[in-house]
């Protein structure tokens, strides 16, 4: 029998990626920038590290990882740091529907997809002067929401703008104002089941501090404005009553898929959400892959230990899905 091996770029979520394979019986091989070894020699989670100068050279070592029977589950870095035409066309067997990569990566299919599963998603305003509330003006390709402004008029956008000349890419969509909720969900082609496996908030910079520093002294600051760059991930538990529209809103968004892009979305993926102070849910993002937001959940979050009684973090899933579609003889469906 093929003994497979699971492999992942060292970084973002690789360390729980590769720690659930090892608990769930697998060897792991690390692709790690050099000089970026540490972490993943230190907690002991790759059985190989392959060590590369630059995320380009991915497609040199496919032959290599190819003859170790590897398998990759893929994460952020892989599309962010290799582009989704080199992913498309990789070789080595691939955890996930690749052409749900489009999907999701595209704004306005991602909106056909998401409203078509009936989510509430933030109003896009096609005209700035159709700008009637406050809203959040989102450029292309932003990494990590640098350059995001808000505005509240087409006065404010168009001062705003200025500061951005000669960039045309961008979405102006409604601002909403409620708490953020990132929920991390599983869909199992196995068993057929939507899973809940945890929530999280973002801990972002520069806005998660600008409330400390009083309205009098932000005005008295020149050019704060705010930046979502991504530096960490706050757990968090929702409210209970609320579990039931989450479950909902993630079977419809599988199901959805499966419309638009067969075989459909599958294993981990994260609606980004702001719940609002009537309880909306608006969902203004969708992750169709594992996020980083599972990272404080290694030993399980409290929704993996309601489920399985034992630790299980979303990488451990991912593991055990693969290793039970072995068993079952079903490996081909999961792999795109
Ligand atoms: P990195 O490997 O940290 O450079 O991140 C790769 C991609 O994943 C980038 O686009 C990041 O913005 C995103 N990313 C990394 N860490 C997180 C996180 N904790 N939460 C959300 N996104 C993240
Ligand atoms: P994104 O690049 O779409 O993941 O957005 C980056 C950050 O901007 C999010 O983590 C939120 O803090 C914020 N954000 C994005 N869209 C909205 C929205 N429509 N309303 C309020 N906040 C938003």
């Amino acid at each position: 029998m093929v003994q497979y091996k699971i492999a992942t770029i060292a970084s973002h979520s690789a360390l729980q990626i590769l720690k659930g394979a090892k608990q769930e019986g697998f060897k792991t091989i690390a692709i790690c920038l050099k000089g970026r070894e540490k972490p993943y020699i230190s907690y002991g989670v790759a059985d190989r590290i392959i060590t590369i100068s630059d995320y380009s050279e991915i497609p040199k070592i496919e032959d290599e990882l190819l003859k170790e029977n590897a398998i990759l589950v893929p994460h952020a870095s892989l599309v962010a740091y290799l582009g989704s035409k080199a992913v498309e066309n990789l070789r080595i067997p691939y955890y996930g529907n690749k052409k749900i990569i489009e999907w999701e990566s595209n704004r306005k299919i991602e909106r056909v997809w998401l409203t078509g599963a009936g989510l509430r998603m933030p109003k896009v305003f096609d005209r700035p002067e159709d700008i009637d509330r406050p809203v959040i003006i989102k450029f292309h390709g932003a990494a990590g929401g640098k350059g995001y402004f808000i505005a509240k008029s087409l006065r404010d956008f168009r001062r705003k703008m200025k500061n951005h000349k000669g960039e045309e890419d961008y979405v102006i969509q409604e601002y909403i104002l409620g708490v953020h909720c990132y929920a991390h969900y599983f869909y199992s082609v196995v068993t057929g089941e939507i899973e809940i496996l945890g929530f999280d908030k973002r801990y972002e910079s520069n806005v998660d501090s600008l409330g400390r520093i009083s309205a009098r002294d932000q005005f008295a600051l020149p050019k704060l404005d705010p930046s979502y760059v991504i530096v960490g991930n706050i757990p968090l538990v929702v409210r209970e009553s609320l579990l039931p529209r989450f479950f909902e809103m993630g079977m419809k968004t599988v199901e959805e898929s499966k419309k638009i892009c067969p075989p459909g979305l599958f294993g981990p993926f994260c609606l980004e959400t702001v719940i609002t102070p009537e309880t909306e849910i608006v969902t203004f993002e969708i992750s169709a892959r594992i996020v980083a937001g599972t990272n404080p959940y290694i030993n399980g979050s409290p929704y993996t230990w309601l489920k399985y009684d034992e630790p299980m973090s979303t990488g451990r899933r991912i593991a055990r899905e693969i290793k039970m579609a072995i068993k079952e003889n079903m490996l081909k469906k999961i792999l795109g």
